[in-house]
């Protein structure tokens, strides 16, 4: 799950980071009395930028500074309902500007194939930290956090050092721990301040966390109810709320054969299979065990609800779920869709026969059943090849 900036600053914040002053507003008006009191308190300029969960706001013109409360507000009002990468932006931040001397990279991020924390700097910040890469990847130093010990003074040191940042090392080092305190405390995939810029104030400057992004392990939410409260909805692909408020674990891919299958690793296996035969999946579904029939319906539903799909493919294994509860769900969901796509269905396990009587006696010519999975694996990738019908 990502976070929106002004979250994700709240959790460096948490962890004693420097992040300078904040306010979200939701109407230019709101931002004009924020803007207002920052620039009363001494700020010679506001920022105001809109919250949005996609990168490159500032090139998109969703990052501007404003001098006055005047000019906050119509500013504001101007990013207010900008469409940002087709994110329609509902909130802003405002905040003091920052004067910036210079703009540097840093992250924490789970590096899988090393199965540690990986932080990444890099004194070409500001812009995407991808492009870097690419262009100049000498540019991205490295260092991996030890499991049980963190980041290490010296490490944090070494990435100090490699980024020319010798006046604010010790500042540094502890930004550095902070990000990975902020990783492993919220159980985050990526944690990246960019910029972390040095900052001027009169004749004294510092390290400043001037953007952040964090994203959250989905598989972890569960122990932080706090961050699940920071979801924001409007930004969701709302098959994945819906899959989520079901229970259901769906992903959708790029093919044309809706999976429906309880257990991670039976769908794993459908999926290969439907792939030795020459189909493609449309999506990764897991009912989960006891499947009962409202949730098989709300799964045929999301799997229906992609144009793509041209058959589909039920497999299950009755072990806990009961074939004849699936079985019903399927023929209530197929009553209420107003597409229909070929459907092969394999039910094995507890109460099978008489989940396939159900199906017959629904009489629905599009459904047919198979006994085992290579012949429902060989039939659904016919069905997903046949030219479409011209009427549901
Ligand atoms: P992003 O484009 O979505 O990554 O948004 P950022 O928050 O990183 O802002 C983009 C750019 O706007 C930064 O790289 C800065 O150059 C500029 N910017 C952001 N905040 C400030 C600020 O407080 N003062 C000034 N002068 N520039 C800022
Ligand atoms: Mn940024």
């Amino acid at each position: 799950m990502k976070l929106q900036e002004y979250h994700a600053k709240a959790l460096l914040l948490r962890q004693g980071l420097p992040v300078p002053d904040f306010a979200i507003a939701q109407s230019a008006a709101e931002a004009r009395s924020a803007a207002e009191r920052f620039l009363a308190g001494g700020a010679g300029k506001v920022v105001i930028k809109a919250q949005v969960l996609v990168g490159g706001r500032g090139k998109a013109g969703g990052v501007k500074l404003a001098g006055s409360a005047e000019e906050a507000e119509q500013v504001a009002s101007a990013i207010l309902g900008m469409d940002i990468k087709g994110i329609t932006v509902r909130r802003v931040l405002v905040a003091p500007a920052a004067e910036i001397e210079h703009e540097y990279y840093l992250a924490a991020v789970l590096d899988r194939a090393s199965r540690k924390v990986m932080v990444m700097a890099s004194a070409e910040g500001g812009v995407e930290i991808e492009q870097v890469a690419e262009e100049n990847p000498d540019a991205i130093v490295r260092v991996h956090a030890h499991p049980h010990l963190g980041l290490l003074d010296h490490q944090a040191r070494l990435l100090g050092f490699r980024l020319g940042l010798g006046a604010h090392l010790r500042e540094f080092g502890v930004i550095a721990r902070g990000l990975y305190a902020t990783m492993v405390a919220n159980d985050a995939d990526l944690v990246e301040i960019n910029p972390l810029a040095v900052v001027r104030e009169g004749d004294a400057r510092s390290l400043q966390c001037l953007d952040a992004k964090v994203t959250i392990d989905d598989s972890a939410l569960e122990r932080h109810p706090d961050l699940e409260q920071m979801r924001d909805l409007d930004e969701e692909d709302p098959v994945d709320v819906a899959a989520r408020e079901q229970g259901l674990s769906f992903i959708r891919l790029d093919g044309t054969i809706g999976c429906m299958v309880n257990g991670a690793g039976l769908a794993m296996t459908t999926m290969d299979l439907i792939k030795r035969a020459g189909g493609e999946p449309a999506n990764f579904l897991d009912i989960g065990g006891g499947a009962k029939a409202d949730k098989v319906a709300a799964a045929m539903t999301l799997i229906l609800a992609d144009e793509s799909v041209r058959a589909i493919l039920v497999n299950i294994f009755g072990g806990i779920a009961r074939g004849d509860e699936v079985a019903h769900g399927l023929v209530e969901a197929r009553a209420q869709q107003e597409r229909h796509v070929p459907m092969v269905v394999r039910i094995v396990g507890t109460n099978a026969e008489l989940a396939a009587r159900i199906l017959a006696d629904a009489g629905d010519p599009d459904v047919t059943t198979a006994e085992t999975l290579d012949e429902a694996v060989e039939r659904v990738v016919a069905a997903s090849r046949a030219p479409a019908e011209a009427s549901a």
